[in-house]
């Protein structure tokens, strides 16, 4: 196993390799690293590479290749930054941990052994994995009031609404909302008076109907409402663009650094 350098002695600045460079959220991750006075952009992946250079905002370029092996052995960064899919990102985690990188984990659609995985590779490594499937402050802050909610309202559901290309369904955020919803209140939330399940009334999950929304047009959007005798409680999380993860993502790349073992969810790092 090849330990990598950590942190450059002579700057201090925490190198970050992108997995997913070329990507709607990489972009703006390679953006914000590079903007970022206590990070450094040192090397860029992703499956459709054109060149050996990646351009960088100030006109630099970084090593840019579609063989990740070969960028984090010659790079040597402190951190990995995924946001792939779920199917090349657990190889990638698998490379990055044996060469002893810290890692944070964007991509959604993990099962639950593969998180299982993480965490043993974490342990294994002595590396720093922190893996959330949503990096947006408000999302974390409305899963965490929805947790507060639930512990009074016997009924809840979820409406998750994201734009067409989005893979998996239903999104990361609204399993562990809903999971985290019904391990706050301790029991599951009841079910509708009436009626018996059909597929319109959405994916259950402790007692939540999730509903998932796919439309070109949406960017990312989660409700979680609520209901009781003669009253509903809505909680709402909106995005506008994609920058609305780049202070959660650039929170885990500098705490990364900073600690071995598996993280999963922002909420553990803002003390929630
Ligand atoms: P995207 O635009 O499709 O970006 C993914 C990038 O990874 C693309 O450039 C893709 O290339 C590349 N890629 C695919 N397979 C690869 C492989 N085997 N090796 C290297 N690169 C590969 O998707 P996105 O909207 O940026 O989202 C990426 C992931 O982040 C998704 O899982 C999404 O659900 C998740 N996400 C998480 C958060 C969060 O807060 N945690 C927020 C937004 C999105 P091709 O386009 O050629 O396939």
């Amino acid at each position: 196993m090849v330990k990598a350098i950590h942190q450059d002695p002579e700057t201090s600045l925490v190198g970050v390799v992108v997995h997913g460079a070329a990507g709607r959220v990489g972009q703006e991750v390679v953006r914000a690293v590079c903007q970022d006075p206590a990070t450094r952009l040192v090397g860029a992946v992703d499956i459709k590479v054109s060149g050996t250079a990646l351009v960088l905002p100030d006109g630099g370029t970084v090593p840019f290749s579609t063989d990740l092996q070969s960028i984090l052995k010659s790079c040597q960064p402190d951190v990995m930054v995924d946001f792939t899919t779920a199917k090349a990102s657990m190889p990638a985690v698998r490379i990055a941990a044996r060469l002893g990188v810290n890692l944070v984990i964007g991509t959604t659609g993990f099962s639950a052994p593969e998180l299982e995985e993480m965490q043993k590779l974490a342990e294994a490594n002595e590396i720093g994995i922190i893996a959330a499937p949503n990096f947006a402050l408000g999302a974390v802050l409305m899963m965490h009031l929805a947790k507060i909610a639930g512990k009074f309202m016997d009924h809840a559901e979820i409406i998750e609404l994201h734009h067409d290309r989005k893979l998996d369904a239903p999104s990361g955020t609204s399993l562990l909302t809903a999971k985290a919803m019904a391990e706050a209140r301790g029991k599951p939330f009841l079910p509708p008076a009436a009626g018996e399940p059909t597929p319109s009334r959405g994916q259950d999950v402790s007692g939540i109907e999730i509903h998932s929304i796919r439309l070109p047009g949406l960017m990312a959007h989660q409700e979680v409402i609520f209901g009781a005798a003669g009253q509903t409680l809505s909680i709402r999380h909106d995005t506008i663009n994609r920058e609305c993860y780049m202070p959660g993502v650039m929170l885990s790349v500098k705490a990364v650094v900073k600690q071995k073992g598996f993280i999963y969810g922002l909420d553990k790092l803002l003390g929630l």
